[in-house]
């Protein structure tokens, strides 16, 4: 399972790749396609990997390719079909941007409670009168329904589809829904997102940094973070800090970070990797090495004394990564890297 963040990042991806390909562009690299995606390479590259893509982000992704494989993510192997309620004007605005897109996922009926719209055909579509609604949608065997009725008639219109065999609901009305936890709902809030661009414009754009989820962070993890956003150190003089020892040099100039992950699971590494990371781990195998490769980590302090071994050490070389030995636990040379940068500032 994959979260509705990464699901939403792919689909995204994909519009962005097939523009591109129309525009003649044969292949791209993880950092070309997270600008036009405003993400982060890093995040491209956990993305593309999520999903089995084997391209290579060192050659450059193949854009075809690469679109075949979201494909395969996205799509399923059958066509998906899809339910309309509520025809009115964003109703009409929905069937026509859908028209001819997508096979793979197509709006198949509509339904409204206006007699006027009874039996025409909106963009290809047929609207059928919402009394039939819960049988159609049933019949069809129809999984995927969009909302776009008044707020007061979508609880119910939510109801009948779901007792009707339907998982995905996006809703267009400003209500919230009650529905049992296994229906995926997305709302498509148009007005919540103008009141934040309104917001964020009179703030000339900044947005807060995002934190730990809540925003509410520990102080001391607070102060860390302040401390690394304003640290000056190299890591090789971090390593003489802490008392750990240089195995290889990582980047010619030397490289700062503006954050560190201690860590042992390979999926938590990656995904708190970035290229400003320093990952502390026990985990001295050659796959930390791959992790650092694919999120181009600037260096890597192991713990514990634990020495990397020739081919580990042979890989940090081929990609510039700084490698460390500690020779205290994860908790020790953590508190050390914290006294380390608190001093560089008093
Ligand atoms: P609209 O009044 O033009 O259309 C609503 C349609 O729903 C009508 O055709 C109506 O007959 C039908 N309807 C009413 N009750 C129904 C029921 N029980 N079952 C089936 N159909 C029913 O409204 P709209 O502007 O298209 O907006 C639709 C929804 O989307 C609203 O909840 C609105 O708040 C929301 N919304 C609209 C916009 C927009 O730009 N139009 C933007 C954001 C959100």
């Amino acid at each position: 399972m994959v979260s509705r963040k990464t699901v939403s990042r792919m689909s995204r991806y994909r519009r962005l790749l097939q523009s591109l390909r129309e525009s003649g562009v044969e292949s791209i690299y993880s950092h070309q396609l997270a600008r036009h995606a405003v993400v982060s390479a890093a995040q491209v590259r956990r993305d593309l990997m999520v999903i089995g893509y084997s391209g290579s982000p060192n050659k450059g992704y193949d854009v075809g390719a690469c679109i075949d494989s979201i494909g395969h993510f996205l799509d399923g192997t059958a066509r998906q079909e899809v339910a309309l309620v509520g025809v009115g004007n964003l109703g009409h605005a929905v069937l026509s941007h859908f028209a001819d897109k997508s096979p793979s996922v197509a709006i198949v009926a509509a339904f409204d409670v206006d007699p006027e719209l009874t039996d025409t055909l909106i963009h290809g579509v047929r609207c059928v009168d919402v009394s039939l609604m819960a049988d159609l949608v049933r019949d069809l065997g129809i999984e995927i329904a969009v909302l776009t009725v008044p707020g007061e008639a979508a609880q119910d219109a939510a109801d009948k589809l779901v007792s009707a065999g339907v998982k995905s609901i996006i809703s267009f009305a400003p209500t919230p829904l009650a529905l049992p936890n296994e229906i995926f709902v997305e709302y498509m809030d148009i007005t919540a997102a103008l009141e934040s661009a309104a917001y964020f414009a009179r703030l000339g754009g900044r947005e807060e940094p995002a934190g730990n989820g809540d925003g509410d962070i520990e102080p001391m993890v607070k102060k860390l973070e302040s401390l690394l956003a304003r640290s000056n150190m190299k890591l090789e003089d971090l390593a003489t800090n802490i008392g750990a020892r240089m195995v290889t040099a990582g980047k010619p100039g030397g490289t700062t970070v503006a954050k560190v992950y201690a860590g042992d699971r390979v999926s938590d590494l990656l995904n708190e990797a970035s290229d400003k990371t320093l990952l502390v781990s026990n985990l001295a195998s050659v796959q930390m090495l791959r992790v650092a490769e694919l999120m181009d980590v600037p260096g890597i302090c192991f713990v514990n004394g634990v020495e990397p071994d020739a081919e580990m050490i042979q890989l940090a070389e081929d990609n510039d990564t700084l490698l460390m030995v500690s020779p205290q636990g994860v908790f020790e040379t953590c508190g050390l890297i914290y006294q380390a940068l608190d001093t560089e500032h008093t």
